[in-house]
């Protein structure tokens, strides 16, 4: 472990001090370096991946993953056609990455929203390919993690292979997972139809998140998958979804009381949100 990479005596937590991305440059949107011609992409292309210039980690991997080549597409717009492309390139992506003998643990995730952190606004999403397992990660996979067996009230969707619903402990007004039925390690593992059946319940959550304040959604979402290297009994994929907005541009901040002790008061009923959004549902 570097000198960048510390680990809290007490809490447990891992910091990564990354002071060099200070640095990075606040492009103007004229120059968006994912739309064709542009800085990371001088050829067309429908999805594709690429080293992160600016990696947040010292050691594993750090890239980005274009959604699409259309600097104002979402990943709502993009259809079930077009996510299942998407899906198809994090399942290779996490395949080739494991690979490598520096990594474990592949994160696939993205931050839509100036609200969250995004610094360009063209659709695309992150990978964080670490040489450990993640403390959250590791503790939802130890303790096997695997979907709501009753989501009951706050079920959203529900597919033949996939459910998306609210989470019953949710710690953000807007939290929803989408989960297989049955235990998959990885995406790789999902075989054609699954695919398409994700990539169409993706599609319709998304139509109806962007639809839930009449706004596009300031969002995060990440997947969890099976490590590489280190073993877990039963590990199983889900895909997480929250949003910080308690109503139209009106955001709900982590402040003291749950920073200084991890129990969260969220303002919002799971139970509301998931009735607002399968009536969204087409
Ligand atoms: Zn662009």
């Amino acid at each position: 472990m570097s000198d960048n990479d510390r680990l809290d005596p007490h809490s447990g937590a891992r910091v990564h001090i990354v002071a060099a991305r200070q640095h990075r440059p606040n492009l103007p949107s004229s120059e968006c370096p994912f739309c064709l011609g542009g800085l990371e992409s001088p050829e067309p292309y429908d999805v594709k991946s690429f080293e992160n210039r600016w990696p947040a980690l010292e050691t594993g991997a750090c890239e980005v993953v274009l959604y699409s080549s259309q600097h104002d597409a979402t990943f709502a717009s993009l259809g079930s056609s077009g996510i299942r492309k998407v899906i198809d390139l994090w399942a290779e992506r996490t395949t080739q990455l494991q690979q490598q003998s520096d990594i474990d643990y592949v994160l696939i995730f993205e931050n839509r929203g100036a609200e969250v952190g995004a610094t360009i606004s063209h659709p695309h999403g992150q990978i964080y390919a670490f040489d450990h397992v993640p403390r959250r990660q590791h503790s939802l996979l130890h303790s096997q993690w695997r979907p709501d067996p009753q989501p009951a009230d706050r079920l959203i969707i529900n597919g033949d292979h996939f459910a998306a619903y609210a989470q019953y402990a949710a710690i953000h007004p807007v939290s929803l997972v989408v989960a297989p039925h049955q235990q998959v390690p990885l995406l790789s593992n999902l075989s054609d139809g699954f695919r398409d059946e994700l990539a169409s319940i993706l599609h319709k959550t998304f139509v109806a998140l962007d639809q839930l304040f009449d706004a596009p959604l300031p969002y995060m979402m990440w997947i969890t998958q099976a490590p590489a290297k280190t073993q877990f009994e039963n590990a199983w994929l889900n895909i997480e979804i929250v949003s910080p907005w308690r109503a139209k541009g009106v955001q709900r901040y982590i402040a003291a009381a749950e920073v200084s002790t991890e129990e969260y008061f969220n303002p919002v009923d799971p139970a509301d949100i998931a009735q607002r959004l399968r009536s969204l549902v087409v």
